[in-house]
């Protein structure tokens, strides 16, 4: 698997070598625009400006987990009406599975697209729960997240672009 490009820094010029994928060796700093020195430099500036929005996953009742994996198979097969299913393809979200302590079964989790009845817009769901206790479901939506005021983002279809 080839994990590096040669790639010009777009402040300095200078030619360094970036690494796309998170396979393998991975530098500290690791930039597809700027060398490693300064990109050094920039992060160590942006450390004093606070991030304002950042994606969290909340909690949410908006859809149960059938509607969830409704929506994922129906997506999957040919009927479906949404536009990822229009242009055929097979996309699965895979979210990173959890273990049981005693290393015995792990959780089940599907992750699908789906219409926030908030903001309107398309958004990720993900349903995880565990097949020894199947009543006990989590279900939570991808959003934008205030972090200054500690809150679900107001307007979340403007950060879609
Ligand atoms: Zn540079």
């Amino acid at each position: 698997m080839t994990t590096s490009r040669i790639k010009r820094c777009d402040h300095c010029n200078c030619v360094y070598t970036y690494h796309p994928s998170t396979y393998g060796f991975m530098p500290e700093y690791n930039d597809p625009h700027h060398c490693s020195e300064c990109l050094k430099v920039i992060e160590a500036a942006l450390k004093n400006v606070p991030v304002k929005f950042k994606k969290k996953w909340v909690e949410t009742s908006d859809y149960t987990r059938e509607q969830i994996i409704d929506a994922q198979n129906v997506r999957m097969s040919d009927g479906s009406p949404t536009m990822l299913n229009a242009l055929r393809l097979p996309v699965r979200r895979v979210m990173p599975g959890l273990f049981s302590l005693d290393g015995t079964s792990s959780s089940q989790n599907v992750c699908e697209m789906m219409s926030d009845p908030v903001s309107k817009t398309m958004i990720y769901y993900s349903v995880t729960w565990w097949p020894k206790k199947p009543d006990e479901v989590e279900i939570k939506k991808e959003v934008f997240w205030d972090v200054e005021n500690n809150v679900v983002a107001k307007n979340q279809e403007d950060y879609r672009n």
